[in-house]
């Protein structure tokens, strides 16, 4: 391969800032701030951090030291005063991370994705908002927003949140890292956090609960997300956990091969928003004593298109359905990257006729800000070309993906041989096993991870630079979309990345449709590549998955209630939402 053509003059051009942020890889890899502080940062920042050797016996069971995911701190509601808690400046820390770090690299390059259209399908007409301080957002709320860092909405948020805040149901498609779990999270616990006393389930006082000694509460969610991975979920709960800061909605996590007991205590010390997994959540609802779905105002489907692609079909019907309320009190709100057919049929089987959706982008397209090589290698020489593509750009958090569980193991043992810092998950793995890859790759003490794709979905680790395709995605198992899931891992929120794929003549059944998106996103044709591209004239157009069925359309006549003037503005709910007035008060 010929590594020269994408030398570092290029790669400087690929990653402005990437002298900035490999040095936080190589100061976090000495796990001491203090030992980095010392050595000069640019000492041995063109090169990887030593790896450092498993400890198997660590990954028994969790301890003190590692805590599952799921149990991390939430804010505890004592039940006292009025609608706001008091502060906790401890917790502040621990969710939103210290005052002076907040801003940093956040947002870096946002122009990039502040341009992107936004097409928007349905009966109604949303207006978009702006800022984040004309969307109606519980003062609470807006302090969350603020201490997360977050200074505008993306291009999905400015639509989502009024939509979700007048009461519609909603689809969002949207790119990967273009803030879709905000996108619902911050209108839906908004909206609940003025009426949570009303609305939610009794629960133990945490002041005086004594686990084991005090009666545990069965779980009566308000808010269940369904996510497709335990990563996610988990990802999903974190975030969560910050926006739910000083109220009394209280967010929990399940997901499958954690500690069920755990969990199940956890959710009995109340659970207003239910972060789960669908084989996990499908488990607790058929124990009612555990949690019932009587309460539930919001079902929110994350990854949706991944749910459905492991047969879960049957599964999500149950799932969607299992609120079993009056018509008209559930919202349902569906967001993924891409809508492919199976999704479309969901939605339709289940959201209100008057849904609206909201595609930014094509849906499933990538981000511009993401340059893409595609390397011909020999099938027989991908290590060499792995360990050229490693060290051909400065140390980075860096994502490879690999098409098995075997390939995965064997890399893993090959680069720790060769010296190089680097982790690996896949779904063989134990749950502790997985926590603990991930934390190592977080916190950059492994900042190459080996993945296989299912478990690395949806996944959102800040300064990914480099995603290496060692395997591109096969046309039966994701094709396109997949490899649009993959390179977006690197390049989130209009930061700038670079996603390396080895091609080999085995892939060759990808090639006409991989080189359309060369294409549609700028980027430049390699030479074994270019009998693929379309004649002068001949439509980019792909397939499968983009557009939306134009007769799907149709039903948008007949919810003509809501026609011209259902866009009344804010305050004029949709739906049933009985108790749309106790919102008047955050107009
Ligand atoms: P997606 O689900 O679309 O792939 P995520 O919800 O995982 O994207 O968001 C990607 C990252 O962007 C997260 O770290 C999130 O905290 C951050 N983010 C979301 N919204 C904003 C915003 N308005 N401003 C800055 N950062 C944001
Ligand atoms: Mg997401």
């Amino acid at each position: 391969m010929n590594s020269a053509a994408w030398g570092t003059s290029s790669m400087k051009e690929a990653l402005p800032d990437s002298t900035a942020e490999h040095s936080t890889v190589s100061i976090n890899g000495h796990g001491n701030d203090a030992a980095a502080a010392a050595a000069p940062a640019q000492q041995d920042s063109k090169q990887w951090i030593k790896p450092r050797a498993y400890d198997y016996t660590a990954m028994d069971g969790p301890d003190q030291n590692s805590p599952w995911d799921g149990s991390a701190a939430v804010y505890e509601w004592d039940g006292e005063g009025g609608d706001v808690g008091p502060e906790y400046p401890d917790l502040e820390v621990e969710l939103f991370g210290k005052a002076e770090d907040r801003k940093e690299g956040r947002g870096v390059d946002f122009t990039a994705i502040a341009e992107i259209e936004v097409v928007q399908e349905g009966p109604v007409k949303i207006d978009r908002i702006d800022s984040f301080r004309d969307a109606g957002l519980h003062p609470v709320m807006l302090r969350n927003v603020e201490l997360a860092g977050f200074e505008a909405p993306t291009p999905i948020q400015k639509y989502t949140l009024p939509s979700i805040h007048l009461g519609y149901d909603t689809i969002g498609i949207a790119q990967t890292g273009s803030g879709k779990t905000a996108a619902y999270l911050i209108p839906i616990l908004s909206k609940l956090m003025g009426k949570a006393k009303k609305l939610a389930a009794p629960r133990p006082n945490p002041a005086t609960y004594q686990e084991g000694v005090d009666r545990p509460y069965r779980a009566e969610p308000l808010v269940v997300i369904v996510a497709p991975t335990r990563e996610l979920a988990t990802q999903i709960f974190n975030e969560a956990r910050k926006f739910c800061y000083r109220t009394m909605l209280r967010p929990c996590v399940c997901y499958g091969g954690g500690p069920i007991g755990e969990q199940v205590r956890n959710l009995g010390k109340g659970c207003d928003i239910l972060v789960a997994t669908p084989g996990r959540l499908l488990d607790f609802m058929k124990r009612p004593q555990v949690l019932s779905m009587s309460r539930v105002r919001y079902m929110v489907i994350d990854e949706a298109d991944e749910m459905l692609q492991v047969d879960w079909e049957e599964e999500m019907g149950y799932i969607m359905s299992g609120a079993n309320q009056d018509e008209g009190n559930v919202r349902y709100l569906l967001f993924s990257a891409t809508f492919p057919k199976p999704l479309r049929d969901l939605a339709k089987l289940h959201l209100a006729a008057n849904h609206v959706r909201f595609r930014v982008g094509r849906a499933g397209s990538t981000h511009g800000n993401i340059k893409q090589e595609v390397l011909y290698v020999d099938a027989n020489l991908k290590r060499d070309a792995l360990t050229t593509a490693l060290k051909s750009i400065d140390p980075c958090r860096t994502i490879v993906f690999v098409n098995s569980k075997r390939t995965a193991d064997d890399l893993d043992d090959y680069l720790f041989n060769m010296d190089m810092p680097c982790t690996s998950m896949h779904s063989d793995r134990t749950q502790a096993e997985r926590e603990a890859a991930m934390r190592g790759f977080r916190s950059g003490e492994a900042p190459i991870l080996i993945t296989t794709a299912v478990t690395a979905r949806g996944i959102d680790v800040r300064h990914v630079r480099h995603v290496i395709n060692y395997d591109l995605p096969s046309m039966d198992h994701g094709g396109i979309e997949e490899y649009i899931h993959r390179i977006g891992r690197t390049g989130r929120i209009g930061h700038r990345g670079l996603a390396t794929s080895f091609f080999t003549d085995g892939d060759e059944a990808i090639g006409s449709v991989l080189t359309r998106t060369l294409l549609e996103t700028n980027q430049e044709i390699p030479d074994f590549l270019k009998h693929h591209v379309p004649e002068e004239g001949q439509d980019l157009k792909f397939e499968a998955d983009s557009d939306f069925d134009p007769n799907e359309g149709q039903g948008a006549q007949d919810g003509d209630a809501w026609g011209s003037g259902g866009n009344a503005g804010w305050g004029n709910e949709a739906g049933n939402d009985a108790d749309a007035g106790a919102d008047a008060g955050w107009m």
